[in-house]
């Protein structure tokens, strides 16, 4: 079958869907059924009816707003390409420069110690421990479906270097975490759970992404205000803490984080659109 019309096609009932962006979804999933790279599609003319058919299926999943990264199995994020699937929060883009921002401050550190809070994927300890050779990194999880996958992504590295990643069952709030690092951590970085309850989220947001990785209370900071303990004692002086937030509390986090006493230096960050996304400080 024609790969051209099947694409048309396809970006059209995507778009008819309401999909944001069809013809870019459509070529990833035809690149993932034939097992190509998108830029491989454009020498491909025909396709096996058994591969179009596949398609077929993954376009009306699709369609009914299942994650585009759910159906590849994978989510690309900074250097790395996560597995991923139900029972885990995809890695967004926006998180992309809070790793950045850790990559900074770890700069000429000889393997310096770092804490992932709430890891998922893994996506952020995962690219610290692969754009940082050398860091020793921990993830620590509480969600059991989402552990798995951090697990997973942490054996196979996601085609990170061989620098070893720990992954540890816990919550980031639990007053006796990683006791062994009190006072020796470079930097602890989250992307906690951050939504506001009631807020309206996107439907493939609310039914595919785990309820224990948006959901942050009244106003989205009850476990970010749970976990700065736990932070301030696993912080040696001096460390930084990172800490990604919704677009609208980019003035809250600061607050609440200032308001904690451990911390100097509060400071708030836009991400990759402009739009505020995390806020870090320094210990002590
Ligand atoms: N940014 C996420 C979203 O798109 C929310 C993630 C979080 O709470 N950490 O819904």
């Amino acid at each position: 079958m024609n790969v051209r019309t099947l694409l048309a096609d396809a970006a059209r009932r995507l778009a008819e869907a309401g999909v944001e962006s069809p013809r870019v979804d459509a070529e990833l999933l035809m690149a993932h059924v034939v097992g190509r790279p998108r830029a491989g599609l454009l020498t491909l003319d025909d396709v096996a009816a058994e591969d179009a058919a596949r398609f077929a299926g993954l376009l009306e999943q699709r369609a009914d707003r299942v994650p585009l990264q759910h159906l590849t199995g994978r989510a690309p994020f900074r250097q790395l390409e996560l597995a991923v699937g139900p029972g885990v929060f995809v890695p967004r883009p926006e998180t992309e420069l809070l790793v950045e921002w850790a990559l900074e401050q770890l700069a000429g550190l000889d393997g310096p110690i770092v804490v992932d809070l709430g890891s998922g994927s893994g996506a952020i300890a995962l690219s610290i421990a692969h754009e940082h050779p050398g860091a020793r990194v921990t993830a620590v999880e509480r969600d059991p479906g989402a552990l798995a996958w951090t697990r997973h992504n942490a054996l196979t590295r996601a085609g990170a270097r061989d620098t070893p990643v720990g992954v540890v069952a816990g919550d980031m709030t639990d007053a006796g975490l990683l006791p062994e690092l009190d006072g020796r951590v470079d930097v602890v970085v989250s992307n906690p759970p951050y939504v506001p309850d009631g807020a309206r989220v996107p439907r493939e947001v609310a039914d595919h992404d785990p309820p224990l990785a948006l959901w942050g209370g009244p106003d989205g900071l009850d476990v970010v205000r749970g976990m700065l303990d736990v932070a301030a004692r696993l912080l040696r002086p001096g460390g930084r803490l990172g800490i990604e937030h919704a677009d609208q509390q980019g003035t809250a986090l600061p607050a609440v984080v200032r308001s904690h006493g451990a911390f100097s230096e509060v400071a708030d960050h836009p991400d990759l659109a402009g739009r505020p996304r995390f806020t870090t400080a320094r210990r002590g």
